[in-house]
């Protein structure tokens, strides 16, 4: 599919609306060649009243990038509807509170370079005019920014920074392909945070990491919390960095 990119500024005007008066009402959710980031799971998965396990196996499929070898997760083809997404429905997106961000932003991509001196993340953004997308056009007052805060997507954003964050400093300190056992360790503190959790507590992953009393208790009531531990524990394992157990 031919697409255009066009960098766009916070204070430009979006010119575009998308819903069900656009011929076009779903198209975009029934092509799909999405990847999941672990945030993104976390919020469907919890919509859905699944454990990460269940919500893995029943919607995603899992792949290694050839080069760096870290897990990749992506919306599961379906053999009856092959790559439309499991919750769009005629009315609309069924989790729709709860969708991932890359649903939230389209037509927007988002790009970001964070300081090395103050950790400051700079965004930059640019918009995808893909022929199919009929949104384009239309008369708005929605600056970029104002359009963005009303996707509600600054939580997603500031959880998926973080995985950049690990995935920038995987490519720092182990720039070649991750060895199976490695790779396994980013899938199990990142994206199957229930079988995490319990290998936390029953198991013996905190051999060599002491762990404060108060991260322990809050990890076993908050998935964010556990999502933000399992990239510290991530941390710990790959890059031997001891983990700060930040919020
Ligand atoms: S999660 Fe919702 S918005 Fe995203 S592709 Fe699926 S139906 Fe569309
Ligand atoms: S193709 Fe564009 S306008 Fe149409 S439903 Fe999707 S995002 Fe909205």
């Amino acid at each position: 599919m031919s697409e255009d990119m066009k960098p766009v500024a916070p204070g430009t005007l979006m010119g575009f609306r998308c819903g069900s008066e656009n011929e076009c009402f779903n198209d975009c959710c029934r092509d799909l060649h999405q990847t999941l980031t672990p945030y993104d799971i976390l919020r469907l998965r919890k919509n859905l009243g699944m454990t990460s396990q269940e919500f893995l196996k029943h919607y995603t499929s899992l792949h290694y990038g050839p080069e760096s070898g870290l897990p990749v997760v992506c919306f599961k083809a379906n053999p009856g509807t092959g790559h439309e997404c499991p919750f769009v429905t005629a009315d609309g997106c069924s989790v729709y509170k709860d969708r991932p961000a890359s649903c939230r932003i389209y037509p927007l991509a988002r790009a970001i370079a964070r300081s090395r001196e103050t950790g400051k993340v700079s965004e930059f953004f640019a918009l995808i005019e893909e022929p199919h997308c009929k949104g384009f056009g239309v008369k708005t007052d929605l600056t970029v920014e104002e359009w963005l805060k009303g996707q509600d997507v600054q939580t997603h954003n500031e959880h998926n920074d973080a995985l950049m964050d690990l995935i920038s400093l995987k490519n720092r300190i182990l720039p070649g392909k991750l060895e199976g056992a490695q790779a396994d360790i980013f899938y199990l503190g990142l994206y199957d945070l229930d079988e995490f959790l319990s290998r936390v507590f029953n198991g013996n992953l905190l051999e060599t990491v002491s762990v404060p009393k108060a991260i322990l208790k809050k990890i076993r009531m908050d998935d964010e919390a556990l999502l933000n531990f399992g990239i510290a524990w991530v941390t710990w394992m790959l890059f031997g960095i001891q983990p700060s157990f930040g919020d």
